[in-house]
This record gives structure tokens, sequence and C-alpha cells, in this order.
């Protein structure tokens, strides 16, 4: 039988409540793909985490051969946590899941399905969000709505992490190392035959999330500067604007003098137009700062993250029989 490689991969933060639930979801949806000739494998990051994840994960890899782990020094974040399990994959498709149950194992098999259609990126599009405030509902669609208009890499709207990316597609996103990365964008980036499977993301199994709003935030913004230069775009068109406008203020002035004289006054509009040029410039230096902060970083130079530990997954491959 034609035997296709797919690894798991999960990048998990202080998940040691969910892991426990999800993973006999994911072996029993593995022993099902086995059956159609898949090879699955699952591989657990852990984010530096300060609970007891790292045991959990020992854990389930003593009970099951197809589960290998990577630890990180430190805790790098999910974007992060990602690369390097994705990194770790060599040969056959990945599909990325979160820890916490929120993207459902069972519709693994559809994903599959659709690779074996020949698709290189199948991802998620989640329908409805349970569990989660209207807060945060409404900021993700703004959001996925923004970096849909600033960005000339297509990023489709409501798609998180949960996708299936073959080999070729795989292997292409491994050799984007930028630090700042945005992987809904870098997924984009790659390319290829892309196809969206419509799913309900449904509330946690177990703990809380670890995107609260400052850090969604910070994930837009590392977004619309990794993706679009529009910001900074945007200052030279205010600058224009403002030249404009002072030019034809200037000219008011200045005819009004000579046709009426000139009387000392002005104080107010002086004030006001210090005051709001003062703060325009302040936002582009702002807006600059971003930009040359985040060449800063990549300047660096520095690895993306350290390994810990690496437990290979147990299972031998079919070539290898
Ligand atoms: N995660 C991670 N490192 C972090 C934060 C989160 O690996 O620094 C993982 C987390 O364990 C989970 C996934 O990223 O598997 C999504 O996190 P979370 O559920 O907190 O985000 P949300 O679903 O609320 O957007
Ligand atoms: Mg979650």
């Amino acid at each position: 039988m034609n035997h296709d490689r797919l690894t798991v991969v999960i990048a998990a933060y202080n998940e040691a409540d969910s892991l426990p639930a999800l993973q006999p979801r994911i072996a029993a949806v593995l022993d099902a793909l086995a059956r159609d000739g898949v090879d699955g494998q699952v591989l657990y990051v852990d984010d530096g985490s300060q609970d007891a994840t790292w045991a959990v994960m020992q854990q389930l890899a003593a009970a099951d051969r197809r589960i290998a782990l990577l630890r990180l020094s430190r805790n790098f974040g999910k974007e992060l946590a990602l690369t390097a399990g994705l990194d770790r994959v060599e040969e056959g498709a990945a599909l990325i899941l979160d820890a916490d149950g929120q993207d459902p194992p069972e519709l693994i098999p559809q994903f599959v399905a659709k690779w074996r259609e020949g698709f290189d990126d199948v991802h998620g599009t989640r329908m409805g969000r349970e569990g989660e405030g209207w807060l945060k509902r409404a900021t993700a669609h703004t959001f996925y709505r923004v970096i849909g208009a600033l960005s000339k890499t297509p990023i489709p709207a409501d798609t998180g992490d949960f996708r299936l990316l073959s080999e070729r597609a795989l292997h292409a996103l491994q050799q984007l190392r930028e630090r700042h990365r945005f992987m809904k964008g870098l997924f984009g980036w790659v390319g290829f035959n892309r196809v969206a499977i419509a799913y309900h993301r449904e509330p946690r199994v177990a703990g809380r999330s670890k995107f609260n709003l400052w850090r969604l935030w910070n994930l837009a913004l590392e977004g619309i500067t990794s993706f679009s230069t529009a910001p900074l775009r945007l200052a030279t068109y205010l600058g224009l604007l403002s030249a404009l406008v002072a030019f034809l203020y200037g000219v008011a002035i200045i005819v009004k003098a000579l046709l009426w004289g000139d009387p000392v006054a002005g104080w107010p509009t002086m004030m006001s137009v210090i005051l709001f040029l003062g703060g325009v410039q302040l936002i582009a230096l702002g807006v600059i700062g971003e930009y040359l902060g985040r060449l800063y970083d990549e300047a660096k130079q520095r690895p993306l993250y350290l390994v810990d530990s690496w437990q290979p997954a147990r299972t031998v491959l079919p070539a290898q029989r």
C-alpha cells in the first residue's frame, strides 16, 4: 500500500490539563488514518511551560510510540514554537493543531482527503467561535479585514493556524527564516494550491487563553508591519496633505494681511497648528520606529529559538521496514 506520512505538530504552553484530554482523540484519528495508509505521528512542542506540561508529554510519549517531543529552552511564543516543530518535520505533510482542543482533531481526515486530492495548503476557516467573548470576535473580525486590505500577500480571513501543509509547502516555509514571524502571512506567502475547510471552533477543553487583548494587539502590529509597508506610505501622504493645507492657509494669511493689514493676533491658530503638526510628526516617527525596531531585531541574526531537548518518535519508517 502507498504510505503517506503525516506529522501533527502541536505547540503547547502550560497545557498540562488539556493534553491528556486531547491525545486520545488524536490517537483515535491516527488509528483510523493508519488503516487508510497514512503513517501518522504527533510532535508536541513544549514552549517553555511552567506547569507540568513537559512531564505530561513524557507520560503520553511513553504510552504511544508515535509521539515525538521537543522542548524549547524558554517560552518563545506560539509562532516560534510552531516554527521549531515544523523545522523537525523532514518528510511528509505537517498538520498544525492547537493544544487546547479548539481545533477538533476529528476533522483531520477531511484535511488529509484534500491533501490526497493534491492540495498543498488545506486550512480551516472558522464558522463560529464558541466560548470567546464578543470583544475578541469583533477585534479578530476587524483585524482580518484590515490586514486583508493592507497586505499584498493573500491572507484568508478567519483562518487560524489549523492547517495541513504538503511536503513541498512545508519545505518552502522552512526556508523563511525571518524573526518576526506572522505565520498566517507566511503560509499565504508560500502559495501553491490552497483550499479552505469550514469548521466550528470549539471552546477550550481546559485552562485559559494565553492571548489577551494586549497580546492580540501586538500580534496585529506584527502582522501589519511584517506584511505591509502601507503605514510608512501613510506618513508620506499625511505629510503631503498637511503641506498642501499649510500652503493654502499661508496664501490665505498673506492675502488677508495685504488687504486688511496685519495686527498681531493668531495665538490660538498658531498653537493649534504647532500641536497638530507635532502630533502628526510623532506618529510618523513612531511608525518608522516600528519598522526600524524590527529591522534591528532582524539584523542581530540570532537563532529563532533554542532547543532544550528532542525526543524523536519510536515508530519505524515504512522505508526501513
Ligand atoms: N501557545 C504557545 N506558546 C505561547 C502561547 C500559546 O505554544 O506562548 C499555544 C497554546 O498552548 C495553544 C495555542 O498556542 O496550543 C493557542 O493558544 P491559546 O489557546 O491560548 O490562544 P487562542 O486559542 O485563545 O487564540
Ligand atoms: Mg485556544
